[in-house]
């Protein structure tokens, strides 16, 4: 919001002291957008050293430095919105963290949405807990649930891709990387996020999804511990019995959000983060167990 407001003001500014120069930024809450407005405006603007010291002294307002403090709250924006792994586990498949057995860290991620209901049920539940998870979208579940994803990205949870349609079958070439791709654009589009965190829909590494995923340096996340959220008979204390029995540090434990009914698994949750709390665990996303295992090697 902050910086559709700073955006709207300068293009105020030039709107209205320098005329025949279009505003060049338009109010926009998509950060890519206000990113790429910014640095269009920036490389095109040419101004008269003297009309731009007039315009300085008259306004108060200094076009330079306010550019300037846009570019920076963009770029730490942008680095809160980029999610790719650390070179050693780019192009790899990767099932667990290996940490200290010490280092009592474990990540939760969360597959199928974003969905309706049941992810803003989980959001509730990660805010009271401070839980940051990993959430692998479906590009057909984004579409239809935009405003849901935009508020998994503003509560700093990490974000993965899970192929647009959620297809085990063997694939050719061409619908693999329609898969991946169009569900990594729209992930941008609609949240200003690139990620290249890549989980296969079913774990199926064979189908081309996951080669492909590699390919362009993707890590292939999968997990070491189902929650087996899955199983439509399961009650939600097997769920939490799952996940606290092969809780380990640097487990990956899979859950899912969407793709069905998921409120067992929204009742299972609270329980299920107060048993690893009570373990001594703490939680972490991917990203950040990439990072804590490179460091510690
Ligand atoms: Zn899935």
């Amino acid at each position: 919001m902050a910086i559709a407001l700073v955006a709207t003001a300068i293009s105020f500014i030039i709107g209205t002291l320098l005329p025949g120069n279009p505003p060049a930024l338009q109010a926009t809450d998509n950060p890519a957008t206000a990113a790429v407005q910014a640095q269009n405006l920036k490389q095109n603007l040419t101004v008269d050293p003297l009309a731009k010291e007039v315009r300085d002294s008259q306004t108060g307002f200094n076009l330079d430095r306010a550019i300037e403090e846009l570019l920076t709250v963009l770029e730490s924006q942008e680095k809160r919105l980029t999610f790719v792994p650390p070179e050693h586990f780019q192009g790899k498949v990767i099932f667990e963290g290996k940490v200290n057995d010490s280092d009592k860290v474990i990540a939760l991620t969360v597959d199928d949405g974003p969905w309706p209901e049941t992810t803003e049920q989980m959001l509730d539940i990660f805010k009271q807990n401070d839980v940051k998870a990993t959430f692998f979208w479906i590009g057909k579940s984004l579409e239809s649930s935009p405003e849901i994803a935009r508020r998994v990205v503003a509560e700093g949870h990490a974000i993965g891709n899970h192929t647009w349609h959620h297809w085990y079958d063997s694939m050719d070439d061409a619908t693999v990387a329609n898969e991946v791709d169009r569900t990594a654009k729209l992930i941008y589009e609609t949240t200003g996020v690139k990620t290249t965190f890549f989980r296969p829909p079913g774990g199926v590494l064979n189908n081309g999804l996951a080669k492909y995923a590699k390919e362009q340096n993707y890590s292939v996340v999968m997990w070491s511990v189902t929650s087996a959220d899955t199983d439509p008979r399961a009650q939600p204390e097997a769920f939490v019995n799952n996940v606290l029995k092969g809780a380990k540090p640097g487990a990956i434990v899979l859950m899912h959000d969407g793709g069905g009914d998921r409120s067992r698994t929204i009742k299972a949750l609270p329980d299920m983060i107060a048993g690893l709390k009570k373990e001594g665990y703490r939680f972490v996303t991917i990203p950040e167990l990439m990072e804590i295992q490179q460091n510690e090697a």
